[in-house]
């Protein structure tokens, strides 16, 4: 059985911080593969509040690029209306019928799950791997969680070695954090501060060539 990982998110821009913490999850569960999805247009985001999809799909499949067992997912890419990640987690269970799947996402996502659509449906299709996000952690983020998760949370240190799952598991990554958020990378780019640091270099190339995040009226290109 192989280990099959998906990573939803709206990844305007993907960025240090959705990377780094899954090649930790990529070093500690040895995933066969793990695919990064952008979210369509994910009902909690108001729209022409992203960047086209397109964009961010381009921004995945750059920063996957030098990295083996990492793709871009385009499932949710040509979809109209909203697109659920439930919808998203069926597909893949659909098309990897025999092996385990673990669906990554942030610690400050995982204490929200409950507002998630048919978030009881989902939580029974896939594991969990849980990145470390600094404010929402330990017991802050048990106490977020639904009573029924918290018997299958468990406490993971990177590099540890870690058996196939015999129950559905959430797994807790224990990593160093990176405090790196999306939205102050678009901050700091309207405000001409660097970003050059804080994303892969595929993607500061992308985002410069398309200029993306200028203030409006600045925009260059093909941005929006
Ligand atoms: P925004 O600031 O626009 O809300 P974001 O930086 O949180 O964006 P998203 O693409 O919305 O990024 O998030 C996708 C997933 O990545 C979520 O599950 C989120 O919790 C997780 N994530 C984002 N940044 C980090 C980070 N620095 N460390 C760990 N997980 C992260």
């Amino acid at each position: 059985m192989r280990r099959i990982a998906i990573y939803g998110g709206t990844f305007d821009p993907f960025h240090l911080g959705h990377l780094i913490p899954t090649v930790r999850a990529e070093e500690t569960f040895q995933f066969d593969a793990v695919y990064f999805v952008p979210a369509g247009a994910p009902p909690h985001k108001e729209k022409g509040e992203l960047s086209r999809v397109t964009h961010r799909l381009a921004m995945v499949t750059v920063a996957t690029l030098p990295y083996e067992r990492f793709f871009a997912g385009d499932d949710e890419v040509f979809m109209t209306g909203p697109t659920y990640t439930v919808d998203t987690v069926r597909r893949y269970r659909n098309r990897f019928p025999d092996d385990h799947l673990y669906f990554l996402l942030g610690s400050d996502s995982f204490s929200q799950i409950t507002t998630w659509h048919d978030w009881e449906a989902l939580v029974e299709m896939t594991h969990f791997v849980v990145l470390h996000r600094a404010h929402m952690w330990g017991e802050t983020l048990r106490h977020k969680v639904p009573e029924r998760l918290r018997d299958r949370m468990r406490v993971v240190a990177p590099f540890e070695s870690v058996p196939d799952p015999t129950g559905l598991t959430v797994y807790l990554l224990d990593h160093e954090p990176f405090p790196i958020s999306a939205t102050s990378i678009r901050d700091r780019q309207r405000r001409g501060l660097p970003i050059r640091e804080l994303v892969p270099h595929e993607v500061y190339t992308y985002i410069e060539k398309y200029g993306l995040y200028r203030r409006h009226g600045e925009v260059r290109r093909d941005a929006q």
